[in-house]
């Protein structure tokens, strides 16, 4: 097949501003420099190219891919950079090129419960199956935003794709809510992915759909999302709570087996200890929650006091809530002075704040 290519043209008076923040996020997703000419940056992924040239207030986007599911990640990517960081330029992306119209968003997928397991007493796990599920293995993410009906919209409209590529609702008063989850396993032959749900007592459409959810139930699902990690990193220090737990197990589970370092999780009771199967030398440790504690403290307190380890390709690792990753990232970013390339501190929820990071 043909290589296939999409193009838009942006007026940006001020990329000087974020251009290289732009540049630095598409970079992330494990991209390799490619030389191109003075002012046009050129990245290579596993699934195609991304090109932004500048010339004055005018920057030109180009992208190539062998295949349409390629060619729409890249317009994903670098639409999303755009609409994060050149927010004072109001970018508006017109995709043109091949693929344009198409307004089937490639990154959605309807997905229909199959099972429902309880875990422990805060724990449900849903298994989702859905056609076309590669690639949600395919570009190195694990989180989707999981697009959630409510009573009072019990039967949502789905998204389309918008001439940026990305998620538009037909319906705005049908739109589902979404919330980010993490694909704690998946088998994209078999056509599942299972997502363990916290049942946390707070309420949130998300919460509550895990604790009533049934088998032939349908719920949308977006992505995949999220960084891949460096994969450079040999020695690992990590920090999760309940809801960073999914990740943490799955890392566990698919890390290099020579992959060494120190896990620890925080959980309420004994009973939400859950079997992980550990194929690294990583240590696994559990912290209870002490009682009347703010969740993730004590788990921030003993990543501090265990230190920065000292093997050369260290990456530090945490997924809580928000106030103890922020102590964290503040920790590893500003005390000992590491860069994203080592470190990851994410909020995975907020007391008091519904649907934190879900937008
Ligand atoms: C990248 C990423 C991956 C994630 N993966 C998972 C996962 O695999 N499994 C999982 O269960 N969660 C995961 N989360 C966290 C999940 O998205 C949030 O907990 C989300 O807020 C749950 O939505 P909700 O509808 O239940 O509650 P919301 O509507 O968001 O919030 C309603 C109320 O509940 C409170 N609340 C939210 N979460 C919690 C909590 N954990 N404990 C106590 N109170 C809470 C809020 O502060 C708010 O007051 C992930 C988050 C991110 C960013």
């Amino acid at each position: 097949m043909a290589e296939l290519i999409c193009h838009a043209e942006l007026t940006l008076p001020r990329h000087g501003d974020y251009m290289g923040d732009i540049i630095d996020r598409l970079a992330s997703f494990q991209a390799r420099p490619i030389p191109a000419a003075p002012g046009t940056t050129r990245l290579g992924y596993a699934f195609g190219w991304a090109e932004i040239a500048a010339d004055g207030a005018r920057v030109s986007l180009r992208g190539g891919a062998p295949d349409p599911g390629g060619l729409a990640r890249l317009k994903d990517l670098m639409a999303t950079a755009f609409m994060l960081y050149a927010k004072a330029d109001r970018p508006r992306i017109r995709w043109q090129g091949d693929g344009a119209g198409d307004g089937r968003l490639d990154s959605f997928r309807l997905m229909r419960v199959v099972s429902a397991t309880r875990l422990g007493p805060h724990m449900r796990r849903l298994r989702l199956g859905g056609e076309g599920l590669d690639r949600f293995a395919a570009f190195g993410n694990m989180h989707v935003r999981l697009l959630l009906p409510s009573p009072g919209n019990p039967a949502p409209a789905w998204p389309v794709a918008g001439p940026d590529g990305l998620a538009h609702w037909p319906d705005p008063g049908r739109k589902p809510l979404p919330r980010v989850y993490t694909i704690r396993r998946m088998d994209a032959a078999a056509a599942w992915v299972d997502i363990d749900m916290l049942l946390h007592d707070s309420g949130g459409p998300g919460a509550s759909w895990a604790r009533d959810a049934q088998p032939g139930d349908t719920v949308g699902m977006i992505g995949p999302l999220g960084r891949p990690l460096n994969a450079k990193a040999r020695h690992f220090i990590m920090g999760a709570d309940e809801t960073g737990m999914p990740a943490l197990a799955r890392l566990l589970e698919t890390l290099p087996p020579e992959t060494g370092g120190t896990a620890l999780v925080e959980i309420a009771t004994p009973a939400d200890r859950q079997p992980i199967d550990n194929r690294t030398a990583i240590r696994l440790e559990w912290l209870l929650r002490p009682p009347g504690a703010a969740p993730g403290a004590a788990l921030a307190d003993r990543i501090m006091a265990e230190g920065w380890p000292g093997h050369p390709d260290s990456f530090g690792w945490f997924a809580a809530e928000s106030a103890p990753a922020q102590r964290i990232r503040q920790y590893w970013r500003s005390d000992l002075g590491l860069g994203r390339d080592r470190t990851l501190a994410a909020a995975y929820w907020k007391q008091g704040r519904a649907g934190l990071m879900a937008g």
